[in-house]
C-alpha cells in the first residue's frame, strides 16, 4: 500500500503558507508505518514543538493501473474518507529553508490519519464539504471544489510515475485554515454532517 499527499492543492492554503500556486500537482509519500494501527489517539511527539492538522479528502484506488488517462480515472476509485496529514511545521520549514526533502515532517510515525472508507456511489467527489472540528470548535473547512487539481487530475498525473495498486491511498490536499494541534485536543472530522473521525491528542 502507498500513501500518496497532494501540497499546495487549494489556492487559499498555498498563500497561507507562502507558497506559489504549483502548475502541476506537488507529490509527496508518507511510508506504511505513518498509518497509527489504533486509530483514535496520537502521542505528541519529542521531536516537534509545533504540529499541524491538515484536514483532507481521501480517495482509496480500486484497481491496478499506471499511465491512466484523465477520462478513464474515475474508474480507479470508488470510496472515500477523510483523513489528517499531521506535519511537524517547524521541521517542515526547516527543511523547507535549506532546499531539503521534508520526509521527517511529513512521514513520520502515525502522520496519517484515516477514517473509515465509505462508498462514492452516486456523489459528486468535486462537490464534497468537509470540516475539522477541534473541542467542539470548527477549526477548518473546505469542499472539494476549490481543489487545484481535481481527483481525475491527480490519479492521472501520479499514474505517470507511479504504478496504482488496489488500496493505495491519495490525500489530495488541504484547505486553508491549518493549525498547531495540542495535548488533550480532541479533533474530529467531517464529511457533511457525518463524523468520519475522532482523534485524541496525548
Ligand atoms: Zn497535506
Amino acid at each position: 500500500m502507498k500513501i500518496f499527499c497532494i501540497g499546495r492543492n487549494y489556492v487559499n492554503h498555498a498563500k497561507e503558507l507562502n507558497n506559489t500556486v504549483p502548475s502541476e500537482p506537488v507529490i509527496f509519500m508518507k511510508p506504511i508505518t505513518a498509518l497509527h494501527p489504533i486509530r483514535n489517539y496520537f502521542y505528541y511527539p519529542e521531536f516537534s514543538k509545533d504540529i499541524h492538522y491538515e484536514t483532507e479528502l481521501v480517495i482509496q484506488i480500486s484497481q491496478h493501473g499506471r499511465s491512466i488517462k484523465e477520462k478513464f480515472a474515475h474508474k480507479y476509485f470508488n470510496e472515500f474518507t477523510l483523513g489528517l496529514d499531521l506535519t511537524a511545521r517547524d521541521l517542515q520549514q526547516k527543511q523547507k529553508s535549506k532546499g531539503l526533502p521534508w520526509e521527517i515532517a511529513k512521514g513520520f510515525d502515525f502522520s496519517a490519519h484515516l477514517g473509515d472508507f465509505i462508498p462514492l456511489d452516486n456523489q459528486d467527489i468535486n462537490n464534497i464539504d468537509f470540516e475539522l472540528k477541534i473541542n467542539d470548535k470548527q477549526v477548518q473547512k473546505g469542499n472539494t471544489k476549490e481543489m487545484v487539481f481535481n481527483c481525475n487530475q491527480l490519479i492521472a498525473h501520479i499514474s505517470k510515475y507511479f504504478t496504482l495498486n488496489k488500496g493505495d491511498v491519495i490525500f489530495t490536499g488541504t484547505p486553508a485554515g491549518v493549525g498547531p494541534i495540542n495535548k488533550g485536543d480532541c479533533l474530529e472530522g467531517y464529511i457533511g454532517k457525518n463524523k468520519m473521525f475522532t482523534l485524541d491528542i496525548k
